[in-house]
């Protein structure tokens, strides 16, 4: 979408002015012709009457109507040799020629070089004309086009950032695991392939829809679906795009996306990540912000100006739809709302299924086993991880992808990269006691996951890492299970501060205690699980910076929440006296499981439990499986 006008303009007035000054250096020595003769040696006219006097001139040539001569006279300091001679003449002299003449001398004139003159005039004229042609065609094309003041340039059009899709090739059969989604959608697809059937009972056909789910969960999957289904193209562009330096670039851009959508109906249009352009107005800290109130005023104008039925159904996603303007979620607007979650297991399965289509699956392996190992995974965190694992079967050269694969897939996609073990040493001995730490208190408590392996291979940012495996997706978990929680999580710092004692624990925890915390203050002000009561003392979010949360921030008084703080640091401190204590009691087992784990590198979960029942009682796990 360049404009190549302006590119060439751009060009071409720089190269002008170069062209104007070489042009005009040219001319300046027109008058004369034949540049040899410029090249003659200046005579003052004096001399020249001197050098006619003694009969020394052989010729002269006059130009410019008598005002320059090229005279050839012989010089006696030189041999009598010819030379050429430049004169400028004195207002033209009628005795001069008389003169000429009575000396006998060959003389000519040569008349005034028009040609010269008129290239001269018009290299003087061109470059002002081009000048003013080009100022004229830059101001029309940004008057037109990028409208608002000050807008020299028309940045909007030639960045307009939106991709359009004439066929997505997606399916609904390629969306798995979000049924209800998928069936509020078919509708769409209803809309747009037989508008007629609601037109005609007078249904107004809803223009936007709002997708709200965590990435990766198949969003802009779905929105393709929409498209695919109904044979449509498809625009897309990110929210993000929209917001730039410039006051009036995203609105320019907004505009472009409905011009272009217009000319394509009936078509889907998808706005990524709306929350970027559709905040609340005048909200946050700082105030609002020009550029993002413009390109949102746009955005309303558009949804406003075409009408239900002309073929154009936009669909955003996001996953704050509390911080969105109220104004977007107004009737003819974003006025449905579609929850896109991340999938149960069963979810999860048909997630692999559709992803396992073009795999190759060695015998062994169970899909089903992996949608109960990957609970949290979302639609993209699963094809990721069939992906790896394909590429860690070519790298082994394996002709099919086995259950080895898979797990080492799941750790990548979980924990990041593996690392190469430290060697042996103080240190590694240090993270051995810390990860058994996690470990001993995580299968001695009995409402704590069970571990699923210990090990000391670096992975991502974790230089030694105690896997648990999680219990199906619960969406209810009580007390018992956070307190057991923040107890197997400062079981690693337990172990640091039992063993090697105060002075020697390390910045290992960190990472830990941010969770512990976060989940202790969470048991405090959200779930009413403290001394303090039953109390609700805080919204989902705290971030303050983004739209309306300033308004719900800090609804409490100083005093509570100072008691807040009293409560959290209770709950940490019981746990991690808790923690420690189990830590002293299993010391034996602890020496003996870090000499082996520092041996072996990883230690599994049943081998694990095997050691630890000879010294001490392992709690059966309830694990409450949610029927599929
Ligand atoms: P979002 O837009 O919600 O961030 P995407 O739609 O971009 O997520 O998902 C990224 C990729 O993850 C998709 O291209 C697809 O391969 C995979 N994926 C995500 N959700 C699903 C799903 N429900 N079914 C099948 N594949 C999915
Ligand atoms: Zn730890």
């Amino acid at each position: 979408m360049k404009s190549p006008w302006r590119v060439i303009l751009l060009w071409a007035l720089p190269a002008l002015v170069i062209g104007f000054f070489l042009w005009q250096g040219a001319f300046a020595s027109a008058g004369l012709p034949g540049g040899s003769n410029t090249a003659a040696t200046r005579m003052s006219y004096g001399r020249f009457l001197d050098y006619l006097n003694s009969d020394r001139i052989e010729s002269v040539d006059l130009y410019e109507g008598g005002r320059t001569a090229i005279v050839q006279a012989t010089d006696p300091e030189l041999d009598n040799r010819l030379q050429r001679l430049r004169v400028d003449l004195p207002a033209s002299d009628p005795e001069l020629i008389t003169r000429l003449r009575e000396s006998n001398i060959d003389f000519d004139s040569h008349p005034v070089q028009n040609e010269g003159a008129i290239w001269g005039l018009l290299g003087n004229l061109i470059f002002p004309l081009l000048l003013i042609v080009g100022l004229f065609f830059l101001f029309r094309r940004s008057n037109n086009v990028a409208g608002g003041p000050g807008q020299a340039m028309n940045f909007g059009k030639s960045k307009a950032r939106f991709q359009m899709e004439a066929q997505t090739g997606v399916m609904f059969e390629d969306v798995a695991g979000i049924e209800e989604a998928k069936e509020e959608l078919q509708e769409v697809v209803t809309f747009l392939k037989k508008p007629e059937r609601f037109t005609a009972v007078g249904a107004r056909i809803p223009k936007g829809v709002l997708l709200v789910g965590q990435p990766g969960t198949g969003k802009t999957l779905l929105a393709k679906a929409i498209a695919g289904e109904a044979g449509v193209p498809f625009f897309s562009i990110s929210g993000s795009e929209f917001v730039e330096m410039f006051v009036g670039v995203g609105a320019s851009r907004v505009r472009d996306l409905f011009k272009k959508a217009k000319e394509n109906a009936p078509c889907i249009v998808f706005i990524d990540e709306i929350d970027a352009v559709g905040r609340q107005r005048g909200a946050g800290i700082g105030g609002g912000n020009d550029e993002r109130e413009q390109t949102l005023n746009q955005l309303l104008t558009e949804m406003d100006g075409f009408e239900g039925n002309t073929g154009i159904i936009i669909i955003a996603a996001t996953n704050r739809p509390d911080v969105l303007d109220l104004a977007l979620l107004r009737p003819g607007r974003f006025d449905r709302q579609i929850t896109v979650d991340a999938p149960d297991i069963k979810g999860r399965l048909e997630i692999l299924e559709v992803h396992a289509r073009d795999k190759k699956l060695s015998e062994e392996i169970s899909l089903d086993a992996i949608a109960r190992r990957t609970p949290g995974f979302t639609g993209a965190d699963l094809a990721n991880l069939l992906n790896e694992a394909a590429i860690l079967t070519a790298r082994r050269r394996k002709e099919a992808i086995t259950m080895a694969e898979i797990n080492d897939a799941v750790d990548r996609v979980v924990a990041g990269m593996e690392g190469t073990p430290l060697v042996d040493g103080k240190s590694k001995r240090l993270i051995a006691y810390h990860e058994l730490g996690h470990a001993i208190v995580g299968t001695l408590l009995k409402h704590h996951d069970p571990v699923q392996k210990v090990t000391l291979v670096p992975r991502g940012q974790a230089r030694g890492l105690t896997w648990f495996t999680p219990s199906e997706d619960q969406t209810l978990i009580s007390k018992a299970q956070i307190e057991a929680r923040i107890t197997g999580a400062l079981g690693g710092r337990a172990a640091e501060d039992v063993i090697f004692g105060d002075a020697e624990v390390t910045t290992g925890a960190g990472n830990d205690l941010q969770q512990v915390t976060g989940m202790a203050r969470q048991m405090v002000t959200r779930f009413g699980m403290s001394e303090l009561g039953p109390l609700s003392l805080e919204g989902q979010s705290s971030e303050v910076f983004l739209g309306r949360d300033l308004m719900t921030r800090s609804e409490y008084s100083d005093e509570i929440a100072s008691r807040v703080d009293a409560q959290v640091k209770a709950i940490v401190e019981g746990c991690y006296n808790n923690a420690k204590q189990i830590i002293r009691d299993q010391r034996t087992v602890l020496d003996r499981l870090a000499d082996l784990l520092i041996d072996k590198e990883t230690i599994d979960g049943e081998e694990f439990r095997r050691i630890v029942s000879e010294y001490a009682d392992v709690p059966e796990k309830e694990q409450e499986r949610l029927s599929i």
